[in-house]
């Protein structure tokens, strides 16, 4: 299908091309139509599937360009990067349209935006800390909005904004358009959507256990002493032009920042606990090549464009298999092919068990001077065992003196291994009691159950 084919404006289509856009994404496909018909929508598509376009063209198309002076067209975002994004991008699509959007956050002085508002405003893009307050103060009002867009849903609850959602809709006019835009559709997004949506169309693209295709994955079993050094040097492999490292933690982001400069990688870290400012500033330098390794948490990184990111890595395994799938999703996007490499380590075999489950399919590994020999050995042991007899796994596997004999007397790999893990197998936390039936691990921040 092309752009054409959706009956966008011509102003528009030409705004498309300009952009690079050679056809439109499939959730694009199914979405657009739907808004430009007037329908309510519920749209769900994992991160890089091109999910502003899918709101942005059809209002740009919609809005007439009459210039009366309100608010027709509110979207609703949760963070200050993801409103400037999408103002960015209605700027881009409606560039030939005399159509105004305005972008109102938080962490920034209210003078400018104040100002922008009052030289008018037909699209107002806004987070909804900011939004309430110039509501409150009588700068925005939002009862003659048209169409609503409800950016990044699952974040926003993720965040804690579902109050504020609520809030801000029951000022909205009842007589509007309702879209809904979300990576994932948690019950509390559901039931957030029955209430503000009537009667809606529902889109899906892509299983969010279906893996982008453009994506080559792949594995490393190691040490989780070893897990730093062995990501620097992958870091300074050349073919990794741009990546996204991601921990599981904020802490462990900030930690592997320094780790990494130890290593003679430089990077920085996004996550919830940094300033929007400085976010902004993490995202900017990344965005334009003056630092090449970016550490994130999952919710930081959630919806946030960087194009043209040739690798991802997981430091940490996320504890949600789902996870997995927006993580690499972030590699290889719009077409373009990329890396996701995935470092495990023992204490991390339960989660991997559980993603290559979800995928149905095995990470191929691959061979480093950190690998760790016998993990795979152990972790499809695991798998084969079914949940009745894993008990007897107790004591077996890779915890055992065997295996790690095994492992200690394998060539080629005790010349790059610094840790010192050599004939003390009993340090590993847990072993004696099975990994594998025991839900319990390590993890960088403590023991945690699951
Ligand atoms: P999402 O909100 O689903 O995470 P975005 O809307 O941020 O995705 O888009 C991701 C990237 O894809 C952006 O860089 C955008 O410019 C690009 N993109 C969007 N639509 C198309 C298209 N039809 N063809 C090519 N690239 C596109
Ligand atoms: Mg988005």
């Amino acid at each position: 299908m092309s752009f054409k084919e959706l009956k966008l404006k011509r102003d528009i289509q030409s705004a498309v091309g300009k952009a690079g856009y050679s056809e439109p994404t499939p959730i694009q496909e199914k979405a657009i139509p739907e808004i430009i018909a007037g329908r309510d929508l519920i749209a769900c598509a994992q991160t890089g599937t091109g999910k502003t376009a899918a709101f942005a063209l059809p209002i740009l198309n919609r809005l007439e360009e009459i210039r009366p002076k309100k608010i027709r067209a509110l979207v609703l975002t949760p963070t200050r990067e993801l409103a400037i994004q999408i103002f960015d991008s209605f700027r881009k699509y409606g560039r030939y349209l005399k159509l105004r959007t305005v972008c109102v956050y938080g962490g920034a002085k209210p003078g400018a935006q104040i100002a922008a508002l009052e030289r008018g405003c037909d699209i107002l893009v806004a987070t909804p800390g900011r939004l309430q307050d110039f509501m409150n103060s009588g700068y925005i009002r939002i009862s003659e909005v048209e169409i609503f867009v409800l950016d990044e849903a699952d974040r926003m609850l993720d965040m804690g904004f579902i109050g504020d959602v609520r809030k801000i809709a029951s000022h909205l006019p009842g007589e509007r358009q309702t879209v809904m835009f979300s990576a994932t559709m948690p019950p509390k997004i559901e039931e957030l959507a029955g209430e503000l949506l009537t009667d809606p169309a529902i889109v899906k693209v892509a299983q969010t256990t279906d893996p982008a295709d453009t994506v080559n994955q792949s594995l490393v079993f190691t040490e989780k002493v070893d897990k730093k050094h062995l990501l620097g040097d992958l870091l300074k492999k050349e073919e990794v032009k741009k990546s996204i490292v991601f921990t599981r933690t904020k802490h462990g982001a900030d930690r592997l920042v320094r780790d990494l400069g130890k290593e003679g990688v430089a990077a920085i870290a996004i996550h919830g606990d940094k300033t929007q400012g400085q976010r902004q500033n993490a995202l900017e330098r990344f965005r334009s090549g003056g630092v090449k390794v970016l550490v994130a948490t999952d919710v930081a990184s959630r919806g946030i464009d960087i194009p043209k990111i040739t690798h991802v890595f997981n430091y940490d395994l996320p504890m949600e298999s789902e996870s997995y799938i927006h993580r690499i999703g972030r590699a290889g996007r719009a077409g373009e092919s990329g890396e996701a490499v995935t470092l495990c380590c023992e204490e991390e075999l339960e989660l991997l068990r559980d993603i290559e489950k979800m995928m149905k399919k095995e990470i191929p590994e691959i061979e480093t001077s950190y690998s760790v020999p016998l993990e795979r050995k152990a972790a499809r042991a695991a798998r084969r065992k079914s949940g009745a007899d894993r008990r007897h796994s107790a004591g077996r596997g890779y915890g055992s003196s065997g295996a790690a004999g095994g492992r200690n007397s394998r060539p080629g790999i005790s010349g790059r291994r610094r840790s010192g893990r050599d004939g003390s197998p009993d340090r590993r936390p847990g072993s004696g009691t099975s990994r594998y039936g025991k839900s319990q691990y390590q993890s960088h921040s403590g023991t945690v159950s699951v």
